[in-house]
């Protein structure tokens, strides 16, 4: 096979999915620039600019001379403080050395499915699920098992359904809470639960995606890993993306039982040797620092949310629930099945995302792109009036439909 032809790509890269969440937005960026006036709730991004405080902190550590490798799991100081805020927001015991800092949580999720999955070892992912853990997985050779969550229980998986799926294969369970793409909270009898069913089986890891933890609408965020029976088997996903507005900056983190962080550390120091020193120490300043900005970012979010649910409730046949947190809604919109408009049937999920982007110049996510084909997922990290717009033209076109 000639060097120059794609089929001489690796199997693994051929049979990857590209990211949606990023296709749609390049997609939008696209319209844009070819002069339509388009809105963008497709990424995951808050579109609030990082604290200035936080900016301060990064530029006198580049005056500083923080400006060389670090080691691999992070500088002492950024170590510390993660090691501190898992203890103050989390109730979570991790040593210093058991933290690794990666370049942002997406990172750390890959060092963790690349050291923990052998081929076929099979991943339980609580679905709806974030778009890249399906690839991810598969890309550390595990056999993803989605178990889908429906919107009459908030999008959430039950204990007694996740211990129907558990058998001798399953090496890890993956999920997020608050969750990206549904916002739904995982409340602490929920996790209680899940965790009594996990302990049962000591060949699992619980890996905890909690990258949305300060943004959540109800109440305090609970960290899986702090119930006693199954913190031995727990990794604690963070990072500084969404509740700090830092998603440029790509700076993650886990804290893991040693021998889960020592492997960590050993893939990444193949790979990408960490995170940026000065960008550590900024986050190091922002973990130990005042919270305001992120709550009033917090609040802001909240009143879209309500804003944005009432929006859609209004447009007949769209259903919507509740979520709790991050800053998404996840609506059903299966109603729409089998009705067409300007010649194109609806059939699925990404026909509805494909109409609504091409017809009414908004660009939203496909559920299928998260294992819930029924829905589309719209980031409300957006101006009231970016939304109120947005949701008028949605509802536009569904009313085109018939
Ligand atoms: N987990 C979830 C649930 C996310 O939504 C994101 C956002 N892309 C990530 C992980 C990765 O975040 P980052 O790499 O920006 O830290
Ligand atoms: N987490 C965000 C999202 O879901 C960012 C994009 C990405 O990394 O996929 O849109």
């Amino acid at each position: 096979m000639p060097t120059t032809s794609p089929q001489a790509l690796a199997r693994r890269i051929t049979r990857m999915q590209e990211s949606a969440t990023l296709k749609m937005s390049q997609m939008a960026r696209d319209l844009k620039a070819e002069g339509h006036d388009v809105i963008s709730l497709s990424i995951g991004e808050p579109d609030f600019d990082t604290p200035q405080h936080i900016k301060d902190a990064a530029i006198k550590a580049l005056n500083d001379g923080f400006t060389k490798y670090t080691p691999v799991p992070g500088l002492p100081q950024i170590r510390e403080a993660i090691s501190t805020k898992f203890k103050r927001d989390n109730n979570l015991d991790y040593d210093p050395s058991q933290i690794v800092v990666s370049n942002g949580a997406k990172q750390s999720i890959a060092n963790l499915s690349l050291t923990l999955l052998d081929e076929g070892d099979e991943v339980i992912i609580l679905a709806p699920y974030w778009v890249s853990y399906f690839e991810i997985v598969r890309l550390g050779g595990g056999k993803p098992v989605v178990l889908l969550g429906g919107i009459e229980n908030d999008f959430k998986v039950t204990a007694e359904e996740l211990a129907g799926a558990i058998n001798e294969n399953t090496r890890m369970v993956l999920f997020s809470s608050p969750c990206n793409p549904t916002g739904s909270v995982y409340q602490h009898d929920e996790l209680e639960a899940i965790a009594n069913v996990i302990a049962k089986h000591e060949q699992i890891v619980i890996v905890s995606d909690e990258i949305y933890e300060y943004i959540n609408f109800s109440g305090k965020h609970v960290s899986i890993g702090s119930f006693p029976q199954v913190k031995d088997q727990t990794v604690t996903v963070n990072g500084f993306s969404k509740g700090f507005a830092m998603t440029g900056w790509r700076l993650g983190y886990i804290g893991a039982p040693t021998w889960i962080a020592k492997a960590c550390i050993k893939i990444q120091g193949q790979f990408t040797s960490g995170a940026t020193a000065f960008g550590q120490m900024a986050g190091a300043h922002a973990l130990l620092s005042d919270m305001t900005p992120t709550h009033k970012m917090r609040a802001a979010f909240l009143k879209r949310r309500d804003m944005v649910i009432e929006l859609l409730e209004a447009i007949p046949g769209m259903k919507v629930n509740r979520p709790e947190g991050a800053f998404y809604i996840f609506p059903d919109i299966s109603a729409y099945f089998g009705k067409s408009a300007d010649g194109m049937t609806i059939n699925n999920s990404s026909d509805f995302a494909e109409y609504i982007l091409n017809k009414g110049h908004v660009a939203i996510v496909a559920g299928s792109a998260f294992g819930a084909d029924d829905c589309f997922r719209l980031s409300y990290a957006a101006s009231e009036e970016q939304l109120r717009e947005a949701i008028r033209r949605i509802g536009e076109c569904v009313g085109e439909l018939g």
